[in-house]
C-alpha cells in the first residue's frame, strides 16, 4: 500500500468534519479559520512504542492516548480543542493496526468534535506525533503562574489508577478481575478533562495536568507561581479500584508519585470556591479539594489531618524538606 492510498484509506475524510476547516487533509497545508477574538492554544506529543506505551498495545488503545494527553494539555489550558495533526511513523503497512488506529482516531475526534487536518506518515520505528490545536477567549488562557497564597488546590477524577494500571499489566501487581477493565483503560485510554478545563477559566488561578504524578506537577505550579503549598494525603480521591487493590498507605504514594493519569490539577481563590461548585453543577465532573497554596518559595508539605507526614514515611526520597 502507498503512502497516498494509506492516508485515504485510514485517515481523510474520517470522523467530525469542522465548518472551520477551509482546506483539510489532501493539499500541501491545511487552511483555518480562528475565530475573532479567541486566541489559537498549540500543543505537540509525541508516544513512543514501548517507552509511552506497552509493546504490542493495540492500534485503536494507542489512538486514544496520543490525542488524550495532547487534549489534556489544551484543557488544562482553559482551551476547547478544534484541530489534530498526525505524524505517523510505521515499521510496515499492518493494516490491522491502522484499521484499530483510524477506528480510534475517529472515536475521539467524533467525541470531542476535532478535525483531523493532516499530518505526515513515514516509514521507521513505531511513534505517533500529535499536535492539537484549540481557542481560548483571549486573556482567559490558565497557566501555572497564577496560584496565590490561601488559594484552595483541586484535582479532577481519582489519582494513581494509570500507575496502578500499568503495575497490572506488567504482572507487578494482583488486581481483581472486576477491575481489570477500568485499570487498563485509565492507563491506555485516559479521559482528558476538556469541559472541566473550559469551565476553570475566571475561576482557577493555576492549572497543570497531571501527567507525570501530583507531586512532580505541583511543584511546577508552585515554582511558576512562587508559592508554597501543603497536601492533606488523607483527601486524596481514590477510585473503587485502588481502594480494593492496596492499602491506604500504597494508595497515596501511587497518587503522589505514578504519572499518566492526565487528571487537572488547579488552584481557586476562597471567593470563587462558590462559583466553581455552581459550574461544576451542570457536569458530571468530579472534583475533590485535596489542599491549599501557602507563602514561602517551592516547600511542598504533606499532611494527614494536622499531623506532618514525612516523604521517607513514603518511600520517596526524591525530595524532601
Ligand atoms: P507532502 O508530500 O506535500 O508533505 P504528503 O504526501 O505527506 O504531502 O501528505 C498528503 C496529504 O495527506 C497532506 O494533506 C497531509 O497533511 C496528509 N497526511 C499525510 N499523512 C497523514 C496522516 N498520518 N494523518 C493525517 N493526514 C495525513
Ligand atoms: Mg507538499
Amino acid at each position: 500500500m502507498k503512502e497516498f492510498d494509506l492516508i485515504e484509506a485510514f485517515f481523510k475524510e474520517k470522523g467530525h468534519q469542522r465548518r472551520d476547516v477551509q482546506i483539510g487533509i489532501g493539499d500541501d497545508a491545511a487552511v483555518l479559520s480562528v475565530p475573532a477574538g479567541q486566541s489559537l492554544v498549540v500543543t505537540t506529543d509525541t508516544l513512543i512504542d514501548g517507552v509511552h506505551f506497552p509493546h504490542n498495545t493495540p492500534g485503536r488503545a494507542v489512538a486514544s492516548k496520543a490525542v488524550a494527553v495532547n487534549l489534556s494539555d489544551l484543557a488544562a489550558m482553559g482551551a476547547e480543542p478544534a484541530w489534530l495533526s498526525l505524524s505517523l511513523s510505521i515499521p510496515q503497512v499492518d493494516e490491522n493496526w491502522l484499521n484499530g488506529f483510524s477506528l480510534g482516531l475517529q472515536e475521539l475526534t467524533d467525541y470531542y468534535s476535532v478535525q483531523l487536518i493532516g499530518g505526515d506518515t513515514v516509514r521507521g520505528p513505531l511513534s505517533i506525533t500529535v499536535t492539537a490545536q484549540g481557542f481560548v477567549p483571549q486573556n482567559q488562557a490558565l497557566t501555572r503562574s497564577g496560584a496565590k497564597p490561601g488559594d484552595w488546590i483541586y484535582v479532577t477524577g481519582t489519582l494513581g489508577d494509570a500507575g496502578l494500571g500499568l503495575d497490572m499489566m506488567q504482572g507487578r501487581m494482583d488486581v481483581a478481575a472486576r477491575h481489570k477493565n477500568y485499570l487498563s483503560n485509565r492507563l491506555n485510554c485516559p479521559t482528558p478533562r476538556v469541559l472541566a478545563g473550559t469551565m476553570l477559566r475566571r475561576i482557577a488561578t493555576s492549572c497543570i495536568d497531571i501527567s507525570d504524578g501530583l507531586i512532580q506537577d505541583l511543584r511546577h505550579i508552585l515554582k511558576a507561581s512562587d508559592v508554597s503549598a501543603i497536601i492533606q494525603v488523607d483527601k486524596l480521591p481514590f477510585s473503587q479500584a485502588m481502594q480494593d487493590a492496596v492499602v491506604n498507605e500504597q494508595a497515596i504514594r501511587y497518587a503522589l508519585t505514578s504519572g499518566d493519569d492526565y487528571e487537572l490539577l488547579f488552584t481557586v481563590p476562597e471567593e470563587q470556591k462558590s462559583n466553581l461548585q455552581h459550574a461544576l453543577s451542570t457536569t458530571s465532573e468530579p472534583v475533590t479539594c485535596i489542599g491549599q497554596i501557602t507563602g514561602g518559595q517551592d516547600k511542598l508539605e504533606l499532611r494527614r489531618g494536622k499531623e506532618k507526614v514525612s516523604y521517607e514515611m513514603l518511600g520517596y526520597q526524591h525530595f524532601g524538606d
